[in-house]
């Protein structure tokens, strides 16, 4: 009988491991929101603006290949450079990067690309809570339903690794160490910000980054550079602020938080109408992004018990091509391990 597998947690780690599996495997994806995890993306009045990861850095010739044949025309290349500021407000030139990419429905839909062409069934709304191990098989509720499968992928953040590794009724050491190491784990926390104008704000540069890192705003993105995000005439920011800035403000309110970002970019750009945006959106991410990664012969102990770990804080790079990579290598290991040749 084909092996039964489970990947739990469909951001782009997920959806790595789900096209990695074997395609003789019997493929779920268990995901508590809406596919993408942090490469996410929201839409108001006919514009839509990612929120989490701004675009995704493609250097590696085989994750591109892979990317593109996935998403196909979804898949759009952001063709403005970014440009750099210092803490005195200079803006210069950057050295040229690697290509950035989005999604023309938002950053979110190259996660469920992915997942489509995987061809694992994927449900969407389905909290994992509980994970054991049960005469040779792993068994997690969903919903309340127990359901069994043959080997697990773990592709959630830290936080919930460690939520489901203390509660797990699987008698191996390894356990008790996985869920320290990831409680370990420490993360930054990041603002986000969108601002909406009812005119277009032009620039030669797609994005500013901060050189420092300790601004107020560390990066601004024109989401009108990401083709089919905002109507012609319109323009929408989005904003990274700071660590720093975050972590001293942390009882701001959303309004105060956007305002104040409006000013300093206003400064920054030097364009008054900046100042006072029609509408504006604000996330925060208290775990944004990992700064340090799982000890690699740590994690590869739970795969004799057909159990994978993917995702950034497994990488210890806390970027979506690095997440992806996770995925992809935990999907090759559960193949190796159940004796199937990887389908990526
Ligand atoms: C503000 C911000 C900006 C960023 N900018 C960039 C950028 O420009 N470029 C870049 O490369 N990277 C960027 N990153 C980093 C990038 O977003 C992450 O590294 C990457 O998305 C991590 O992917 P993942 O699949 O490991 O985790 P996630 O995307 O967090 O996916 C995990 C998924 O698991 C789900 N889940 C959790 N618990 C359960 C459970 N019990 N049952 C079922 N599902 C569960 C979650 O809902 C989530 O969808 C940014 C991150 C942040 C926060």
């Amino acid at each position: 009988m084909d092996p039964s597998v489970c990947v739990i947690g469909g951001g782009i780690a997920g959806a790595g491991a789900a096209l990695a599996l074997p395609n003789t495997a019997d493929v779920t994806v268990f995901e508590s929101r809406s596919v993408g995890g942090r490469l996410a993306s929201r839409r108001r009045e006919g514009c839509i603006y990612d929120v989490g990861t701004d675009h995704v850095l493609l250097a590696d010739a085989d994750l591109r290949d892979l990317v593109t044949d996935a998403a196909g025309d979804t898949l759009v290349e952001i063709d403005r450079p970014v440009k750099q500021f210092d803490a005195d407000g200079t803006i210069s030139e950057r050295p040229e990067e690697f290509p950035r990419f989005s999604g023309r429905d938002g950053i979110d839909s190259l996660v469920r690309s992915l997942l489509d062409i995987s061809g694992a069934r994927v449900e969407e709304g389905a909290t994992v809570t509980t994970l054991d191990r049960r005469g040779g098989q792993w068994v997690v509720t969903v919903a309340g339903e127990r359901r069994a499968f043959d080997a697990v992928v773990l592709a959630v953040p830290a936080a919930a690794a460690v939520v489901l590794f203390e509660g797990a009724d699987w008698d191996a050491a390894v356990r008790g160490e996985l869920a320290r190491a990831a409680d370990d784990i420490a993360h930054r926390t990041i603002d986000v910000v969108a601002l909406h104008y009812p005119f277009a704000f032009e620039a030669e540069y797609y994005g500013l980054v901060s050189i420092e890192r300790a601004s107020d705003v560390v990066w601004m993105g024109r989401e009108q550079c990401k083709p089919g995000h905002v109507p012609d005439g319109e323009s929408v920011l989005t904003l990274q602020l700071g660590s720093l800035w975050s972590a001293a403000n942390a009882n701001a309110t959303a309004r105060e938080t956007a305002i104040e970002s409006a000013h300093y970019v206003a400064r920054l750009v030097g364009d008054d109408r900046l100042r006072e945006p029609d509408w504006w959106d604000h996330h925060r991410w208290g775990r944004g992004v990992p700064t340090a990664g799982l000890d690699a012969a740590l994690h590869n102990r739970t795969l004799d018990a057909a159990l994978a770990i993917a995702g950034d804080w497994v990488a210890g790079v806390g970027q979506a091509h690095a997440a992806l990579a996770s995925g992809l290598r935990a999907g090759r290991q559960l193949a190796d391990r159940l004796g199937c040749e990887p389908n990526a």
